[in-house]
């Protein structure tokens, strides 16, 4: 079992009704966190998220809508939260097209949603960690943080984009004792991912098998998916005392992929 490190922390996850951000909001409550998690629904089932998480993990939990394409929205939800130790910026959209073909609303919205919101969140809660004397924000930003795809212009920006913020940021509060890395996962089978596979067979002209094989873990020398589990354990860490001098970097989960 887990040690409870993160006992009496808050940690709010942005997107976390589903894929890596569930994956990290466990990972976290497994080490002890209250957690608010998120999503722009406001579902029955997005409550009875929050309730599976506290009687799993002995913690509290609270789901919070917020549509992370909001500015006003990114700072309620913190407001909302009342208390934020844990900050992971985990929100994200993905839209495949050539450049000329990019839809402008597509570029407008990744950016609002992979990149702006976690400027709002994090404007919001600095002021909220430095008060409690402690800080640690993770965000999640992807191998498309630090190298580059044909087709996700959007996207690519956006994550190289959360890499310099997650830079500035810890220079921001270098001398606080708050830190602020940026995760950057290779593929991670989630719903994003598999949004992308039907895209990728028409770009391609391939099967789904050859999409997966060929095109997406064909970047990834493990010729394994990454898995929640994995970037959950890695959030936990930035978070842990080993990783308290660890600030303004990025941490890749990718199968080798930024080692080409
Ligand atoms: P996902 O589609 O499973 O999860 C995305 C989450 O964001 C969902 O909870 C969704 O409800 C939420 N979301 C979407 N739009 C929102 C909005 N407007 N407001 C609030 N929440 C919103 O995808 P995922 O693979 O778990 O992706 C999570 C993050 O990890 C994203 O930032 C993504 O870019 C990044 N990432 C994923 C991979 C991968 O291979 N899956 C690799 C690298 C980085």
């Amino acid at each position: 079992m887990t040690e409870r490190i993160l006992a009496g922390k808050t940690a709010v996850v942005t997107g976390s009704n589903s894929g890596i951000g569930l994956g990290v909001a466990h990972a976290l409550a497994r080490a002890g966190a209250d957690l608010v998690i998120n999503s722009f629904t406001d579902t029955a089932e997005d409550h009875a998220l929050a309730e599976k998480l506290a009687a799993e993990h002995g913690v509290t939990a609270r789901y919070v809508q917020a549509d992370m394409s909001k500015a006003g929205d990114c700072r309620a939800l913190i407001e909302k939260a009342g208390r934020c130790d844990i900050l992971v910026n985990n929100a994200g959209i993905q839209h495949v097209a050539p450049i000329p073909d990019f839809p402008v609303e597509k570029w407008d919205q990744i950016i609002a949603i992979n990149l702006s919101s976690a400027f709002h969140t994090t404007a919001a809660a600095l002021p909220l960690m430095r008060a409690a004397g402690w800080g640690r924000v993770v965000n999640i930003a992807s191998a498309h943080g630090l190298t580059a795809s044909p087709f996700k212009s959007a996207y690519v920006a956006a994550k190289h984009g959360v890499v310099g913020l997650s830079k500035v940021t810890a220079l921001e509060t270098a001398t606080d004792p708050i830190t602020c890395n940026a995760i950057c996962p290779g593929y991670v089978l989630t719903p994003i991912i598999e949004a992308q596979i039907p895209d990728q067979m028409k770009t391609h002209g391939m099967s789904r098998e050859d999409v997966i094989a060929k095109v997406m873990l064909q970047r990834q020398p493990s010729g394994d998916f990454a898995t929640v589990d994995q970037i959950g354990g890695t959030a936990v860490f930035l978070c842990s005392p080993a990783a308290d001098q660890i600030t303004g970097t990025t941490i890749s989960v990718d199968g080798g992929w930024t080692a080409l």
